[in-house]
């Protein structure tokens, strides 16, 4: 089967060769393990039954899993293992089945819930993506996602070739959203742990908060506050490139300034970060 699972639309047969994200047809994963630092709603605290995916179909210059996504660390593994996967994460007390750029391995990942699903598994399926995959790869998802958390990255195309060679990003990240909230509609939250949503995620960058603006009141317009938005200052410059904007991390007065238009938008169903994110590294170890 040819690949276009995203809108690079490759048309490839990834048994045969290639595209763009260096995937083939075999599930990647670099670890899965118990997580604590999704949104509180998402990790609670026994943590999210998070799974890291290899590869990526973006280049994000910036990329804080760089040694997973560019590098493809990581080892395959059948759906099968996959499904058996799901299943220990919920035995070990995981809240959901957190799926971390899963966009390039969409339809192996469903085949493989439907098989955990009918071995017993019950917890929500939270779908943790880019947002560049093609609407019909979300469709085929429907039922099958319970928590959509997508990114939504840029907003001026010129942002999102020269940051992440993803030409198209921002009107394919408002078609995959639209759709991921058709499926799963409004939010679900019990007990503080959500059930059912979309949490929309945005990672401001040093000095673009036009582009944030741009963003949250896209989002706003659209959905009112039957979202969900996570605004998050963690981004933290790698130091394996170098670049005039990327190379510090945001300032308090930036992610102030995105928080404070946000709330006089009228968004009240919104996550945010406290200063000491940035500071932090929540980036796993995938090799130890
Ligand atoms: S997932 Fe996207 S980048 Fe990867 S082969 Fe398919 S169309 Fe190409």
């Amino acid at each position: 089967m040819k690949c276009n699972l995203c809108i690079r639309n490759c048309n490839i047969d990834r048994d045969e060769s290639l595209g763009f994200c260096h995937a083939n047809n075999n599930i990647k994963i670099a670890k899965y393990m118990l997580y604590h630092y999704e949104e509180p709603c998402i990790s609670g605290v026994k943590g999210s039954g998070a799974i890291f995916f290899s590869n990526c179909n973006l280049k994000c210059i910036y990329c804080q899993n760089y040694e997973i996504s560019l590098e493809e660390y990581g080892k395959e593994i059948t759906v099968e293992e996959f499904s058996n996967i799901c299943l220990e994460l919920q035995d070990m007390g995981a809240l959901n089945i957190n799926l971390i750029t899963p966009g390039h391995y969409a339809l192996k990942i469903k085949e493989g819930l439907i098989l955990a699903k009918k071995k017993g598994l019950t917890i929500p399926i939270v779908y943790n993506t880019n947002s560049y995959e093609n609407v019909d790869t979300i469709k085929k998802l429907a039922g099958i996602i319970d928590i959509y958390l997508p990114d939504f990255k840029y907003y001026d195309d010129k942002l999102a070739i020269k940051y992440s060679s993803a030409p198209g990003y921002m009107e394919n990240a408002k078609m995959v959203i639209a759709e991921m909230y058709k499926q799963v509609r409004n939010p679900i939250i019990e007990k503080g742990i959500m059930k059912k949503g979309v949490i929309v995620r945005h990672l401001m960058l040093p000095t673009l908060t036009e582009d944030s603006k741009n963003i949250i009141n896209y989002l706003y317009k659209t959905y009112g506050n039957n979202i969900y938005v996570s605004i998050m200052n963690q981004y933290t410059p790698m130091k394996h490139f170098d670049d005039d904007i990327l190379n510090k991390t945001i300032t308090k007065e930036e992610y102030e300034c995105i928080i404070d238009y946000a709330y006089d938008l009228g968004i009240r169903n919104c996550f945010v970060q406290d200063d000491e994110t940035a500071k932090k590294s929540f980036i796993p170890n995938f090799k130890e």
